[in-house]
């Protein structure tokens, strides 16, 4: 099975209808969406309906959630907080039921899919130092995880009791016997200083990973922040993937 394993769109429609155009270059058989269809970007509601057309395999953001009020949004950032208000006040109905009806975590055999965590999804933690890794990997059970949220590609690999370790490719043969947790990046606001949409794709039987980047055209996503009256700064990044 070919998967494409696809994170934070965040209402950016031109990044992920360049996504699902590149999807079918690779041939890829399933897809998993690991949160955060909204916030940030102006086309909430369109990148919703992408979504629901590409893949039933879909888990809950901190900001899918925010913007139906189901998490606490005191602690977002000032430009991410007004851009999930904005949000809450764009989306349809159906959304608002679709966005609800989003669990926290999938699990398919040995496969994991979370926006956050493994361990508690539900609190929105990242995983930025190894201790936080360690306790990822202490509640995993199965061999490999799919992470999103920091919008920053990342390999973590753990051999048995020995400490975890990054892996400093975007490609990786996974190996038996080590378990892996992958954060794909993201589709509509890469923060690794690149500013092209950032996908993984996942082969099952060669068990090979690899990262994909895709150019997009950010121009109009910009103009398109602008033209809502949302943040400038959230236009400015996408430029400079930050
Ligand atoms: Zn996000």
């Amino acid at each position: 099975m070919r998967w494409a394993i696809l994170s934070d769109v965040h209402g950016n429609l031109e990044s992920f209808r360049a996504v699902i155009e590149d999807l079918r270059e690779e041939k890829v058989e399933r897809v998993a969406y690991l949160g955060d269809v909204v916030g940030y970007g102006a086309d909430p509601n369109d990148c919703l309906t992408l979504l629901e057309g590409l893949t039933d395999w879909v888990v809950a953001g901190n900001h899918d959630y925010g913007s139906i009020g189901l998490t606490d949004i005191d602690a977002f950032n000032p430009s991410a907080r007004s851009a999930i208000l904005w949000t809450r006040d764009q989306l349809l109905p159906e959304n608002r039921i679709y966005l609800r009806n989003l669990l926290l975590r999938r699990q398919i055999g040995e496969i994991t899919f979370v926006h956050a965590t493994p361990n508690q999804p539900e609190d929105w933690n990242y995983i930025f130092t190894f201790p936080e890794a360690e306790e990822a990997f202490q509640s995993l059970t199965g061999g490999l995880a799919f992470i999103g949220h920091s919008h920053r590609p990342l390999i973590l690999a753990k051999e048995k009791d020995s400490e975890v370790r990054v892996i400093d490719h975007e490609e990786v043969i996974l190996e038996s016997g080590i378990r892996y947790i992958i954060n794909v990046g993201s589709v509509g606001q890469p923060r690794d200083g690149r500013p092209e949409a950032a996908y993984g794709l996942y082969d099952e039987t060669g068990k090979t990973y690899r990262l994909k980047r895709v150019d997009y055209d950010v121009a109009t996503a910009q103009k398109k922040i602008i033209k809502a009256g949302l943040p400038s700064f959230l236009a400015q990044r996408l430029s400079r993937g930050i």
